[in-house]
């Protein structure tokens, strides 16, 4: 099999033999000739920019199928949609935020049930026999605090129990990763972040071996109107072929950052999964080949200091999102668990002081001096 960077640059038919057009052009089409070879009807339920895009994804993945959605969001949508009223999921307690909310203030409303376990927990194993759920739903690593869950015990254990298992490998990447071969049913991504790159487009990709899992997806792509758009699909397309490139640069910065700012005094804690104080570390060290491109911290701050430093730095926009050639930087204190309860966010752990950095592709240098002048504001 040629290599990732080979497999994410090369594309399977562009569908324009006649031009030999090297970049495939945007199908900008709502719908097709009845009777086209392709097999397209109407670019809800697919385009030829879905398709070329899926190849890659596939290919990268390194398993049978990947369908395409409009976002990370309609990805989820897409997989909890195939569970009926009454189902359990088991779900690790540190899921994204916007999982959360759909299961809770959505899908709760058609009889969905949800329980929050700690999948770091060997108790966790056991619940799945006891619960019987209908899907077992993981990250790894989490957000913000990078908690990296063993794979393959947790699919080991649920395949025993006849449970399909729900990766959203969002922040490590097939690259980095690849849940399917640790026996997971469904990978799913947020292609907006590391695999188009850019911070320009956004996308969700379900990937999966079974024909039948498959079938599901394609079918929540056109049943629900889950679909992307035919150049979000092309800019991603563009967007994946430096990803191997990018992310090494990324994991590069990243354990480099991590370094410098545990031996800071400014900082409390570091969190970076290859990290020897990395609690699951070994678990990491097993089941990824690199330590991802997210770093979270704990600063010696109060809320507004450690805001005070983020707006500080000049490399590091302050924003949502990660996974961009550009660096960002998160306070979830005042942006993304700004809502969430004081006790909710304790036991998730996020402390006024915590911030998480998204490593983007500058140099290194720059971006730990940006770093040391802006803790120099802190006492
Ligand atoms: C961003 C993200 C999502 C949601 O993706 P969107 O493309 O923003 O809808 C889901 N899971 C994780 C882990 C994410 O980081």
């Amino acid at each position: 099999m040629p290599g990732d960077a080979t497999r994410a640059i090369h594309h399977g038919d562009s569908f324009a033999t006649e031009t030999g057009t090297v970049m495939p052009p945007i199908y900008a089409t709502s719908t097709f000739a009845h009777g086209n070879p392709g097999g397209f009807d109407y670019t809800r339920s697919g385009n030829p920019n879905f398709r070329i895009l899926e190849g890659v994804l596939a290919s990268v993945e390194t398993c049978e199928h990947a369908t395409v959605f409009g976002s990370g969001v309609s990805a989820i949508t897409a997989i909890a949609s195939t569970l009926s009223q009454g189902d359990l999921v088991l779900c690790e307690e540190n899921l994204y935020g916007c999982t959360v909310r759909l299961f809770e203030q959505v899908f709760a409303k058609f009889g969905v049930r949800t329980e929050w376990v700690d999948f770091t927990d060997p108790a966790a194993l056991t619940a799945i026999e006891s619960r019987q759920p209908a899907m077992v739903w993981l990250e790894s690593p989490t957000n913000p605090l990078l908690k990296v869950i063993d794979l393959a015990a947790v699919c080991s254990a649920a395949k025993s129990a006849g449970v399909p298992v729900v990766v959203d490998n969002t922040f490590a990447t097939a690259l980095v990763q690849r849940p399917l071969q640790l026996g997971a049913t469904l990978s799913l991504t947020s292609t907006t972040k590391y695999i188009n790159g850019h911070s320009d487009a956004l996308g969700g990709a379900v990937c999966c071996d079974d024909p039948a899992w498959h079938q599901k997806m394609v079918f929540a792509q056109k049943a629900l109107g889950l679909m992307p758009s035919p150049f979000d699909c092309w800019l991603i397309t563009r967007g994946i072929k430096t990803l191997p490139l990018r992310l090494r640069q990324q994991m590069a910065n990243a354990a480099a950052v991590a370094d410098h700012l545990a031996s800071h005094p400014a900082v409390a804690w570091v969190r970076y999964p290859l990290r020897a104080d990395h609690p699951q570390q070994a678990v990491a060290l097993q089941q990824m080949n690199g330590g991802g491109a997210i770093v979270t911290i704990g600063l010696q701050a109060s809320r507004d200091q450690a805001y005070a430093v983020c707006k500080a730095l000049r490399w590091f926009t302050m924003a949502e999102s990660l996974g961009g050639v550009e660096s960002l930087i998160c306070h979830p204190a005042t942006m993304t668990h700004a809502a969430v309860a004081a006790e909710v966010k304790e036991k998730l752990g996020i402390s006024d002081g915590l911030v998480r950095l998204s490593l983007g592709c500058e140099d290194s240098a720059d971006l730990i001096a940006d770093l040391d002048q802006a803790l120099t504001l802190l006492p």
